[in-house]
């Protein structure tokens, strides 16, 4: 999956990467996903045709209804026995033709749970046509029309737009699409995405889902915690600048989650954070000093390949020097590792084997851990994909450390994505050089954490905190940067 392409890779605690949308549905929800709540075609396709070569289908015809559409089934089903509602939400648009077997799927499904057991919730556009200062209704009653022609009435329609939709068009809709009206809801673009379930509950989403399935005596939702966030995002006490300096800023997507955490780090601290997207090429040219000067906190997220990675190590060097709070987030940490080594240790020539061939690998391919009792070899010229540290992995914190105050305990478990660690050959060195490791792996193999405790705040750690922030219980090394943040705001 490229950042380019799909946006962020968001890692569950389970170890798979998926598509950012997950994330979304965990900032929400704050039920932690895994491998059985996303997939793909292609690992339907690839379950059918292992089916087939095991002789699961005893020699007939393997045909995309029943045996592609079965194993959808199956996969949705799978493991809810414990639930109260499922939801499912299929990508992209109805006609897709890789969308297709989905589509039946579900379209079975209604059948095979019973109507009044399922609730089709179509999401639609409404345009507005700036010209001629009207919404459109058409693509929406075309849309709802394509499903129809594949068997599926929606129950309830969701219907994107950037305007009100007035009550005669949502009446018009709802007309046209066989649908009440009262279950067309207007979602409207918001100015904080957190404000959505306020705004759907106002237009009667939820008692019209409920409605379908027969249930019209729910208690009202306590919505209150949801209203404190809105409230703190509309009315911040302040604000604080933080520059992000990284590779893929064209598209805002490849950082999503790191964006959020940030806001979140905000919410805790009733701030807003500005954040400025700084392409970290323009430090190989230009003085950090430009750009960096006056923020309040450098934050140098993950990422891969050369590119850039010069100019992050001059952020990094600014961010040190200045005591400007800085947040290394996995290549962030390992950028922050190589400044360290090569200004204050005198490694002259340290880099990562991800890059160079360095003098001093400071950064390096593990060839060989363990998860549980499974030992995995990543040899060297292997392949690349699937081939990555994925997924929770504990922590141990050292007690006393900047680090430890900030969690609160000194036993912790984030999610991490990478191939290259912190080469525990120089720790020690670094160590003397005021970059100490304050996280391990339980094993003490692996530096997890490393922080400068004569510096302001500066952190950078090994796996991706970002993903496990959620508006309700911002993480705290995003509430603790941000808190660092508008200390030093108050200085300058
Ligand atoms: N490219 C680095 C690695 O593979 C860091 C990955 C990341 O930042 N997620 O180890």
């Amino acid at each position: 999956m490229s950042p380019f392409q799909h946006g962020e890779v968001y890692v569950t605690d389970d170890g798979t990467e998926t598509d950012l949308d997950l994330g979304h549905y965990e900032r929400f929800t704050a039920v932690s996903s895994g491998r059985s709540d996303n997939v793909t075609a292609g690992r339907i396709y690839q379950e059918v045709i292992s089916t087939e070569r095991r002789g699961g289908y005893l020699g007939r015809t393997v045909q995309v209804i029943p045996h592609v559409t079965d194993a959808i089934k199956d996969f949705i089903l799978a493991g809810v026995s414990e639930v109260d509602f499922l939801l499912v939400e299929i990508g992209g648009t109805v006609g897709d033709i890789e969308g297709l077997p989905f589509f039946e799927a579900i379209r079975q499904l209604g059948n095979d749970l019973g109507r009044e057991r399922v609730a089709f919730v179509h999401l639609t556009l409404v345009p507005y046509i700036e010209t001629a200062g009207e919404l459109k209704t058409k693509p929406t009653q075309h849309s709802v029309k394509e499903l129809r022609s594949i068997g599926i009435q929606a129950d309830v329609l969701l219907c994107r737009a950037s305007m009100p939709i007035p009550d005669d068009e949502r009446r018009k809709i709802g007309l046209f699409c066989n649908v009440r009206p009262e279950r067309v809801i207007p979602a409207l673009d918001l100015p904080t995405i957190y404000e959505a379930p306020l705004r759907y509950h106002e237009q009667g989403f939820d008692t019209q889902v409920l409605s379908v399935f027969g249930i019209n005596d729910a208690p009202d939702p306590d919505l209150s915690r949801w209203r404190a966030v809105v409230e703190r995002v509309k009315n911040p006490e302040g604000d604080v600048r933080i520059a992000v300096v990284g590779k893929y800023m064209q598209v805002k997507d490849s950082y999503k989650s790191l964006s959020e955490a940030l806001t979140h780090g905000g919410l805790a601290n009733n701030v807003r954070v500005r954040m400025e997207w700084i392409d970290s090429e323009i430090f190989e040219r230009d003085d950090a000093a430009v750009y960096l000067e006056g923020v309040n906190g450098i934050l140098v997220p993950g990422g891969f390949g050369e590119r850039g990675t010069e100019g992050k190590i001059c952020a990094v060097r600014f961010a040190r020097e200045r005591h400007v709070p800085f947040f290394g987030i996995c290549y962030g940490l390992h950028m922050a590792v190589i400044e360290v080594a090569r200004d204050l240790a005198g490694l002259e020539g340290a880099g990562s084997t991800e890059i160079s061939t360095p003098r001093h690998p400071v950064i390096a391919l593990m060839t060989e851990w363990t998860k549980g009792n499974a030992v995995e070899t990543r040899p060297e010229g292997g392949d690349l994909g699937g081939t990555m540290r994925l997924g929770a992995y504990p922590a141990v914190l050292t007690p006393g450390s900047r680090v430890a105050e900030v969690y609160g305990t000194t036993t912790i478990s984030e999610r991490h994505r990478h191939r290259y660690e912190v080469n525990v050959g120089y720790t020690r060195q670094l160590g003397e050089h005021g970059l100490v490791v304050s996280g391990w792996s339980p094993d003490g193999r692996l530096p997890e954490i490393m922080e400068i405790p004569d510096h302001p705040w500066f952190i950078g750690v090994q796996f991706h905190p970002e993903l496990k922030s959620r508006p309700l219980a911002p993480h705290p090394l995003f509430a603790s940067f941000i808190a660092a943040a508008v200390h030093q705001s108050r200085l300058v």
